[in-house]
C-alpha cells in the first residue's frame, strides 16, 4: 500500500505538471514528454551478451566447448538477431529485455509472437549464462536457503522438485524456480519453448520472477548427454551459481514487478476520481 500510495502521489504530481503545461502555453510537447518518460531505444538495441567465462570451462562437468559455442554463438545469437528484426523501425520498446517480455501485450499483434519466441529466447539465455559457475557450485545460504527450506522442506526436496519439472517438460522448454507475484512464495515449474515466467501472455501457470532456470532444449545438452536429459539435469547442480540466484532473489524483493497487484487495484477507484477532478479543473 505504501508503494502504491507513492506511485499515486507521483502520478498526481505528473498530472498537475501536465495541467500546468497545457493551461499556461498548451504545449503538447509536455504531453509527449510525459508519455515518453520511460527509457526507450530504437530497434537493433539488443545485443548478444558475452558468456562470462571460457567456452570450455564446464567441459567434463556439465557441457563442453562445442555445446557452449553452438548454444551461445549460434542459438542465442539467432534469438537476438530475430528479436531485432521483429522490432525494426520501432522506437518505443523497453531496452531491458526482462521488461520487454513483461509487456508483450502492449505490442501490435504482428510483433507479439516474434517477441515471445525471440525476446523470450534472448531473456532466457541471458539469465542462463549467469546461473552457470565454472569451478563448482556451493549450496545457497542465508535468507535464500531459509526460504527454500521453508517452501520445499529441504534443499534436497527442492532439487528433486526442480529435476522433476525439468525432466517432465515434454519437448523443448525450461524448468524454473520463481518467486510469485503477490504472495512472494517460491514455486518450481516449467514453461514450453522460449516462454519466460515474466511474460504477460498465456504461458500457463508458471509465473513469477525467475530466480533459477535450466534450458532443457536438446540443443543445450545433446552433444554431451545424447538423449539422457536426466544426466544433464543432475550435472547442473555441480555448476549452479547460487550467488547469481541470491542476487536475483535480493533484487526481486524490491522489484516493481513483485508488487502486490491487489493493493494496487484497491487504489484504482480513488485514482479515477482524482483523474476526473483534475480533468475538470484543466478544462
Ligand atoms: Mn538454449
Amino acid at each position: 500500500m505504501v508503494r502504491s500510495g507513492t506511485i499515486a502521489f507521483a502520478f498526481v504530481l505528473q498530472l498537475l505538471h501536465l495541467c500546468h503545461g497545457f493551461a499556461s502555453n498548451g504545449d503538447a510537447v509536455k504531453k509527449s514528454a510525459f508519455l515518453a518518460r520511460e527509457a526507450k531505444v530504437g530497434a537493433s538495441a539488443f545485443s548478444l551478451p558475452s558468456l562470462g567465462f571460457p567456452y570450455d570451462a564446464l567441459e567434463g562437468v556439465f557441457v563442453g566447448n562445442q555445446t557452449m559455442h553452438l548454444h551461445h554463438d549460434r542459438h542465442h545469437a539467432f534469438y537476438v538477431n530475430m528479436l531485432n528484426k521483429a522490432l525494426v523501425g520501432r522506437d518505443d520498446v523497453p531496452q531491458d529485455v526482462e521488461i520487454l517480455v513483461q509487456r508483450i501485450g502492449n505490442l501490435p499483434d504482428a510483433a507479439q509472437t516474434p517477441v515471445r519466441n525471440h525476446g523470450g529466447g534472448h531473456a532466457n539465455h541471458a539469465m542462463f549464462w549467469k546461473w552457470l559457475k565454472p569451478g563448482g557450485s556451493h549450496e545457497p545460504s542465508g535468507k535464500l536457503r531459509e526460504m527454500i527450506v521453508k517452501e520445499f522442506g529441504s534443499f534436497a526436496n527442492f532439487q528433486a522438485e526442480f529435476q522433476k519439472a525439468a525432466v517432465s517438460r515434454f519437448g523443448s522448454g525450461w524448468a524454473w524456480l520463481v518467486l510469485q507475484r503477490g504472495t512472494h512464495k517460491m514455486k518450481v515449474c516449467s514453461t514450453a519453448n522460449q516462454d519466460n515466467p515474466l511474460m504477460d501472455v498465456d504461458i500457463g501457470d508458471c509465473r513469477g520472477m525467475p530466480l533459477l532456470g535450466l534450458d532443457v532444449w536438446e540443443h543445450a545438452y545433446y552433444l554431451d548427454f545424447f538423449n539422457l536429459r536426466l544426466g544433464y539435469i543432475k550435472a547442473f547442480w555441480k555448476v549452479v551459481n547460487f550467488d547469481a540466484v541470491q542476487e536475483r532473489f535480493d533484487k526481486a524483493l524490491t522489484s516493481p514487478y513483485m508488487q502486490d497487484r491487489s493493493s494496487a487495484h484497491m487504489s484504482s477507484s480513488s485514482f479515477l476520481m482524482i483523474i476526473g477532478v483534475l480533468l475538470m479543473w484543466c478544462s
